[in-house]
């Protein structure tokens, strides 16, 4: 089992309905490299995984939509997450606007961190309602210095990449400290 400082916490950010909690359950369906000490609550989904031959554990929070903006709870995600995906939906123009106010709320809230952020266009498979372009999404992540990532959930298409993808971001962070 990984040992102190091995245990990663990710959690979802983003508007209502946009995929956090399809997103989460995905991960919550990854096999476990490391069976014995999983824990799932409705919300929240622990996975021993192997990233780069090295295992980690991996918290995954999906607790955002329970809290109101500005409540305690959200400041606590914003204050104990060591990595967050902004998820936004591609069919889904105004939960796209809304990343820019999301993502310097969190560098406001942590200003001397170099936080690993992931900007996520989740519902890729919806094709023919899609309402913002992948060049868009990559277009502002670099806007906002951040990684971008396209997935579909419902796809299970880059799904795996994207929590792998937050590992190797908190990892490379701490091997700079
Ligand atoms: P949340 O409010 O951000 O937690 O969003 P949910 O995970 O509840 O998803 C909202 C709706 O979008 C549900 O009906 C999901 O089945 C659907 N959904 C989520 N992700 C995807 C996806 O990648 N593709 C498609 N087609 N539907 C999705
Ligand atoms: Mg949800």
């Amino acid at each position: 089992p990984a040992g102190r400082g091995g245990v990663f916490k990710v959690m979802l950010l983003g508007e209502s309905g946009v995929g956090k909690s399809a997103l989460a359950g995905t991960f919550g369906g990854l096999q476990d490299d490391n069976a014995h000490e999983t824990e799932n609550t409705e919300d929240t989904y622990e996975r021993h995984i192997i990233v780069d031959k090295e295992e980690v554990t991996l918290v995954v929070y999906d607790i955002w939509e329970q809290g109101e903006a500005g409540s305690w709870l959200r400041e606590h995600c914003l204050q104990t997450g060591d990595a967050f995906l902004i998820v936004f939906s591609v069919t889904d123009r105004r939960s796209f606007s809304k990343v820019p106010e999301t993502l310097l709320r969190l560098r406001a809230g942590r200003p001397h961190h170099d936080l690993p952020i992931i900007l996520v266009g989740n519902k890729s498979d919806l094709a023919r309602s899609r309402e913002v372009s992948l060049e868009e999404g990559r277009h502002l992540a670099g806007m906002l210095s951040c990684k971008h990532i396209e997935t579909s959930a419902a796809l299970h298409h880059n799904t795996r990449e994207l929590f792998e993808g937050a590992v190797r971001q908190i990892r490379l962070r701490r091997s700079r400290a």
